[in-house]
């Protein structure tokens, strides 16, 4: 084999290691976005739920003020019984009674039933808080382990890099140059093996004329279709 594309290849698994640990710390960050992304949705359900909460209990204190209105009506009403003087007057003022009375009770019955939902939706908005102040936490555990990791991969990239550099001054430069040009879009399969007539990178059949100068030759043959830098397996 070529002793270029043999250092090529060695030079490609160091590179393969690189593009691993980059893949890693790559997966983690998008862990971190869908994290973050879940905080925004909660955050935003929060908020809309207290805007309800909030509507519900404007209208709670507007009926517990009506509700006061009609206890003082009905003391009213209590007062003047006392100074009632004829049988007409008793009639006018009971019927005035029955009926502050029948709007108190209702009032009371729909300050009960919007009780209810206050407590259904306090319940609620504390579960709704509970899920992003989780999610906080995760995001700030995360966040450290995230730095941590950072600087572990760095300096796993920084050793591989180091033994890579013993191996590039051995190496023809101008096909460095194409190795690394080629590495920017093929990251790990910038030169592949040729097994029956076919390019391991774009397993495309190659042309018989190809093949033959990668079977039968020590020159560096690229691949007609993607490009790839083609070897001869042993
Ligand atoms: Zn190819």
């Amino acid at each position: 084999m070529n002793t270029d594309i043999e250092l090529l290849l060695k030079i490609q698994e160091f590179d393969k290691q690189i593009y691993q640990l980059e893949s890693e710390f790559a997966k983690k960050l998008q862990e971190r976005e869908n994290l973050e992304e879940l905080l925004t949705a909660h955050t935003l359900n929060m908020e809309q739920a207290q805007e309800e909460f909030n509507e519900i209990l404007e209208d709670l204190n507007f009926k517990k003020n009506l509700l006061e209105e009609k206890e003082v009506l009905l003391d009213k009403l209590d007062e003047k019984s006392n100074a009632v003087q004829n049988q007409k007057q008793s009639e006018a003022l009971n019927s005035e009674i029955t009926i502050a009375k029948t709007n108190k009770s209702i009032l009371e019955d729909k300050i009960l039933e919007i009780q209810v939902v206050v407590d259904e939706k306090t319940k609620k908005n504390n579960e709704i808080q509970q899920q992003i102040d989780e999610t906080k936490q995760k995001l700030e555990a995360f966040d450290a382990q995230i730095t941590v990791l950072k600087n572990d991969i760095d300096k796993q990239i920084d050793q591989i890099n180091k033994e890579k550099e013993t191996m590039l001054n051995d190496i023809n430069p101008n096909l460095l140059v194409k190795y690394n040009k080629i590495s920017l879009w093929a990251k790990g399969s910038a030169v592949v093996k040729v097994e029956n007539e076919t390019c391991y990178g774009c397993f495309i059949k190659l042309p018989p004329q190809v093949s033959v100068l990668v079977e039968e030759t020590e020159e560096i043959i690229y691949c007609p279709n993607c490009g790839r830098i083609l070897y001869k397996k042993e």
